[in-house]
């Protein structure tokens, strides 16, 4: 990649107007609000709408994708609850911007993202800013990854129908996931709890906006068929 990363006066000063309305809005902790102070927002973005970086507003990305609402990743970032040294699996790396945000808090980050384009544009981006300790894998989130689970925290940043199974069975116990969720294109933000013996408790903070969960990549059109996958029923 040959683009420069210039941080400006300009863009500091927007990204702390950002972090003072994400403070005004009360959504996250102090620790959360200081990562946004600290993960630059406009490299996520072509430079040519660096200034949308810092309102609070989600934002088209590559492939027909977008960068989620600040918002938002203050609401799923404290729902998550992380401390330093968790491991933490993220469904939909998109821009990178969660990933970063969760890596500033000290945990060891997987992301994992079905858009070959994106996830080697992202992938690159990351290495660049300073980020190579973020592991990004391309592949389906509906299967996780068994080669690193078990996780201690997953989040998902696309809008699910239903809880994957699958993902479940790679939380720790004592874990907590973070999922969108719900018909339609309002969702539930739902946080799913699961107990040392294995019991899950689901609790709703509001609503969100996101694109769709899709099964399968985009690189490998066999996957994208009729897969089912299992899922849980907490209704
Ligand atoms: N977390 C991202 C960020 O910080 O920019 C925003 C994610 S964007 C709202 C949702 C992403 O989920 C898209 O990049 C989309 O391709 C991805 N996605 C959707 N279904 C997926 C799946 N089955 N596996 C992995 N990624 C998926």
């Amino acid at each position: 990649m040959s683009r420069k990363l210039i941080d400006s006066h300009r863009h500091r000063g927007l990204r702390m107007h950002l972090v003072k309305t994400l403070r005004d809005k009360n959504l996250c902790s102090r620790e959360i609000l200081e990562a946004f102070a600290n993960v630059k927002r406009h490299y996520f973005l072509d430079d040519a709408f660096a200034d949308w970086a810092y309102k609070d507003t989600a934002f088209p990305i590559d492939a027909d994708q977008t960068i989620s609402q600040p918002s938002t990743v203050a609401l799923q970032t404290e729902l998550l609850n992380v401390t330093r040294g968790m491991k933490v699996l993220e469904v939909g790396t998109g821009s990178g911007f969660q990933a970063c945000i969760l890596s500033y808090l000290g945990v060891k980050v997987y992301t994992i993202e079905r858009q070959r384009r994106l996830f080697e544009k992202t992938s690159e981006l990351l290495i660049e800013m300073g980020y190579p300790q973020i592991r990004t894998l391309y592949g389906d989130g509906y299967a996780g990854s068994p080669r690193f689970a078990p996780f201690d925290r997953i989040i998902i940043t696309c809008g699910a129908t239903t809880i994957p199974e699958e993902l479940i069975n790679q939380l720790a116990p004592g874990g907590i996931m973070i999922i969108p969720l719900g018909e339609g294109d309002v969702k539930k933000m739902v946080k799913i709890t699961k107990g040392m013996k294995g019991k899950l408790t689901k609790t709703v903070h509001g609503t969100c906006r996101f694109v769709p969960f899709l099964s399968g990549t985009n690189g490998h059109k066999q996957q994208q068929s009729s897969k089912r996958n299992n899922y849980i029923n907490l209704d």
